[in-house]
């Protein structure tokens, strides 16, 4: 018995119909998500502390209003962005008109993690429904509170033959994955985002992987320390540390970590008080599976700020690790928890070196009072997300794409970007069914005609 068949034939049949097509089908579902997030905002924020203690400030933030934006840009933009988008044309297509068509692919699935489960839930829905898709969501099984209210709330606001929530672990993801989908974003570690794109393969099905990985984060000695120490904390310890475009490690010369830590040590107690564990505005690990292997992770390396935990609560204190080696795990596996540890450079150079020997990262960062040295460090290497002497801001700009490359993921969205990944750009040509005289040089026999060309 599968438990999927009856709801993905129920939504292709409804696709099938041609109602998601209109501007006005779209909008009124764009509307719905609108009115769900309003009315729902206090359910969301009870969702996101029950899952991850995330203070009512940082759920706002980085979530809801996030999503609340991309709604209210793409019910602005829909009519332009639907538009048929005109394409030159050549002497042979003069009296033709050629353009590009977005149409929706059809059937999406929406596969989401925990970390940021409703804005990475909501954000590629809104570009998908914008487009005029059906879709299927899939949010994590682990951020249970904010799961329960995506799957028994978010439905009454939208057109429930266009649009399902399907629930399930890895397994019944698997088993989902057996059907066919004409588009797939997926967001989660690189390890399931092959299991994805390996399952697409079967139908050819494209998609959109946003996946994780090291973000390093270079920080120069032509620096202000308390500056870079307040700007790499924040990102840092952002909802425990359970960002995949946080600032993963530093790397800097010995000098400027014996500047930063006390720097880093002023910003912590500033953020989150002398006992950051009766901070409010500190989160806690997911769950007991992620607390034990960042646990671990402190055994890395000799603990110059923080250390503490308590199994208990899944606390983990905003920790600084420094002395680490390469070979070590938390040098070698994304870390997502408030684990920072500090690797020793001697220069720009080496810090280059040791960046690009790696996978392509999501994010880098790199702080510096010198634009040369920014520059550098932007020019000589590659990542899905750079921040030059600022963190993870560039997430509320939706005219900026998120996305990776290499093993940090393939395809992006935010914004119009959501909308074009969700749409098929077809090429159109329409041309005259008279004036067929003009065609005449085109056709066989082809006898000297190549000297006319
Ligand atoms: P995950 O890959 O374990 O899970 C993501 C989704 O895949 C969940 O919905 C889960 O149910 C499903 N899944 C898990 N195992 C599966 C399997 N074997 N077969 C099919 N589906 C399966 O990721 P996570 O732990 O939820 O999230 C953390 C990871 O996501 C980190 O690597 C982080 O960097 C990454 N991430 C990336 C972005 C981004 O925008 N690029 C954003 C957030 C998180």
């Amino acid at each position: 018995m599968d438990p999927f068949e009856d709801t993905l034939r129920r939504l292709r049949e409804a696709f099938a119909t041609g109602c998601t097509r209109p501007a006005e089908f779209r909008a009124a579902q764009l509307r719905g998500l609108s009115r769900f997030l309003q009315d729902n905002k206090q359910l969301l924020q009870d969702a996101l502390a029950q899952d991850l203690s995330k203070s009512a400030f940082e759920a706002d933030m980085s979530e809801l209003v996030i999503c609340q934006n991309e709604v209210d840009l793409a019910l602005r933009n829909l009519q332009a962005w639907m538009k048929d988008e005109p394409a030159a044309t050549n002497m042979i297509t003069k009296l033709d008109s050629a353009f590009i068509r977005k149409e929706p692919f059809g059937l999406v699935l929406i596969i989401a993690p925990w970390n940021y489960p409703v804005n990475l839930t909501l954000v590629p829905l809104v570009g998908a429904l914008a487009a005029g898709n059906c879709v299927v969501l899939k949010p994590s099984e682990i951020s249970k509170g904010t799961e329960k209210v995506l799957a028994e709330v978010l439905p009454q606001y939208l057109d429930q033959s266009c649009f399902a929530v399907v629930l399930g672990g890895p397994q019944e993801t698997g088993q989902l994955l057996e059907h066919k989908f004409d588009y797939i974003l997926f967001t989660g570690s690189p390890r399931v985002g092959r299991i994805v794109m390996t399952a697409a393969t079967k139908y050819l099905t494209p998609v959109t992987l946003e996946l994780g990985g090291k973000n390093p984060c270079y920080v120069d000695d032509n620096c202000d320390p308390q500056t870079v120490a307040n700007r790499v904390a924040w990102f840092r310890y952002f909802n425990a540390g359970q960002t995949c475009v946080a600032p993963d490690y530093i790397l800097c010369s010995p000098e400027t970590q014996e500047r930063l830590l006390p720097a880093l040590q002023s910003a912590i107690t500033r953020f989150y008080g002398d006992d950051p564990q009766s901070s409010p505005n500190l989160g806690r690990i997911i769950n007991q599976k992620h607390f034990q292997r960042l646990q671990a992770l402190l055994g890395c390396g000799r603990v110059a700020i923080g250390g503490q935990s308590d199994e208990s609560e899944r606390y983990i204190a905003p920790t600084v690790l420094v002395d680490v080696q390469e070979t070590e795990p938390v040098m070698q596996e994304e870390i997502f928890g408030p684990i920072l540890p500090i690797m020793n450079v001697r220069s720009l150079d080496e810090a280059i070196d040791f960046i690009t020997r790696r996978e392509k990262p999501l994010a880098l960062y790199a702080f510096s009072n010198s634009r040369q040295v920014v520059d550098q460090m932007l020019n000589r290497t590659s990542s899905g997300n750079f921040g030059g002497n600022e963190g993870f801001i560039y997430m509320l700009l939706p005219s900026l794409p998120l996305g990776g490359v290499g093993n940090s993921g393939m395809g992006r969205y935010h914004g119009k970007f959501s909308f074009d990944t969700f749409s098929h750009h077809r090429a159109c040509l329409l041309s005259h069914p008279g004036l067929e005289k003009l065609n005449d040089l085109r056709y066989p026999p082809y006898t000297d005609r190549s000297q006319q060309l």
